[in-house]
């Protein structure tokens, strides 16, 4: 059975005590389940908090919203990747759209980023997908590829092989329009077909959908045999929305 990962994203929500009081509700409701595995990617400050409450649940892990690409250094405001690996993050989001489209980062950053993510020993889960105006152009397949290309340009087959691709167009995030199941799969075929013929042959990509994944669309969006799991933000962040998307059934593959 290939792994489902229901990431949730704070984004600028839950400081370290609303972070640990959510991680702590959500936990005591949701037990381990086979071939299932959690992430949370709170504020940096919150990350010993989150990690500290996680301990002792192996299906559960914790990740930083950003990384620089410099190990250390004169970089103000930034946080590297040792540094949050060593506040306790195994995992770090590469490219979210709002870091793409509200704070100018781009395609040649996030290549530098999942190579420093890879370095301090961070799984990096990168986020591609296109603006409203690209897919009405037709233009959504080259947009994602061409994140791709640059995001995972600086890595081998073998580590190619090992990054979680979130698939997150960007008209569909925090708008309450998700994408379609079908039209999800079809660019996650798309984001597949182009991985595949970069890494190991035995290899199965990772590939989550995000943009306004809740409770009412989540059954339909992972029934689609192409989507592995969520990358969730909103509905992330209290409780029960949380919990009802975690117990969404992934029928077996
Ligand atoms: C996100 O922040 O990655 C996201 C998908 O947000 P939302 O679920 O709120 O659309």
């Amino acid at each position: 059975m290939s792994r489902t990962l229901f990431a949730a994203n704070w984004k600028m929500h839950h400081g370290p005590a609303a972070g640990r009081a959510l991680v702590r509700a959500v936990l005591a409701r949701c037990r381990p389940q086979e071939g299932r595995e959690l992430l949370f990617f709170p504020p940096a400050p919150s990350l010993p908090a989150v990690v500290e409450e996680a301990k002792g649940r192996r299906d559960v892990a914790v990740g930083v919203q950003n990384v620089h690409w410099e190990a250390k250094g004169a970089f103000t405001g930034e946080v590297s990747a040792g540094i949050a690996a060593e506040a306790g993050a195994t995992w770090a989001l590469v490219g979210h759209s709002e870091r793409r489209h509200k704070f100018r980062e781009t395609d040649e950053q996030t290549g530098k980023k999942v190579v420093a993510a890879f370095a301090a020993g961070l799984s990096p889960m990168l986020c591609v997908g296109e603006l409203i105006e690209e897919r009405r152009a037709g233009r959504t397949e080259e947009v994602v590829l061409r994140q791709l290309a640059a995001g995972l340009g600086g890595l081998d087959a073998a580590a190619t092989a090992r990054v979680v691709i979130a698939y997150e167009p960007v008209w569909a995030i925090g708008t309450g329009v998700n994408a379609t199941p079908a039209d999800a799969a079809a660019v996650h075929h798309t984001i597949r077909a182009w991985l595949q013929s970069r890494t190991p042959p035995a290899s199965r990509a990772t590939v989550l959908y995000g943009g306004s994944v809740s409770p009412a669309n989540a059954a339909a969006l992972l029934a689609e045999e192409e989507i592995d799991g969520f990358l969730v933000g909103g509905a992330s962040l209290e409780a029960e929305s949380w919990l009802s998307i975690l117990a969404t059934p992934r029928p077996s593959r």
